[in-house]
């Protein structure tokens, strides 16, 4: 009743998260669907197209084109990682994707526009919005 109940995610977390998972489409989907439906009020459509490949360079990120308002694809690294921190990238990518279907706005990289959300995410998730220059 008045007992703190985590939130599902956040007990998903903290019994799974330190798992190996490798990035999958259908896993980001999933994933995708849920962040969707817990920080952006079912708001944040999927992403038109999902690449999973090697880049070694940055674990994730949002292409996005200014002939194609309101859509956007995603980009994730193959490697392998551990499932809270693929929960943080994809969280962090959700970010930049609201910010573009939402707003229109392609030019944010992790500004005030971006870092605001941070606080909804600690809230939500427990995790903290990076500012990593590679997602
Ligand atoms: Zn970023």
């Amino acid at each position: 009743m008045s007992e703190l109940v985590l939130h599902p995610t956040r007990l998903h977390m903290r019994k799974h998260g330190f798992r190996i998972v490798k990035p999958s489409a259908p896993l980001v989907r999933y994933w995708w669907g849920r962040v969707s439906r817990e920080l952006w009020d079912g708001n944040l459509p999927q992403p038109t197209k999902i690449s999973i490949r090697p880049d070694r360079k940055h674990w994730a990120w949002v292409a996005i084109y200014n002939d194609r308002p309101g859509e956007f694809d995603l980009e994730m690294d193959d490697y392998p990682l551990v499932k809270k921190r693929f929960i943080e990238v994809l969280t962090h990518e959700s970010v930049h994707a609201h910010l573009w279907v939402a707003h229109g706005d392609n030019r944010t990289v992790h500004g005030p526009a971006f870092m605001q959300f941070r606080h909804r995410i600690k809230r939500t998730y427990g995790l903290k919005l990076g500012k990593d220059v590679n997602v």
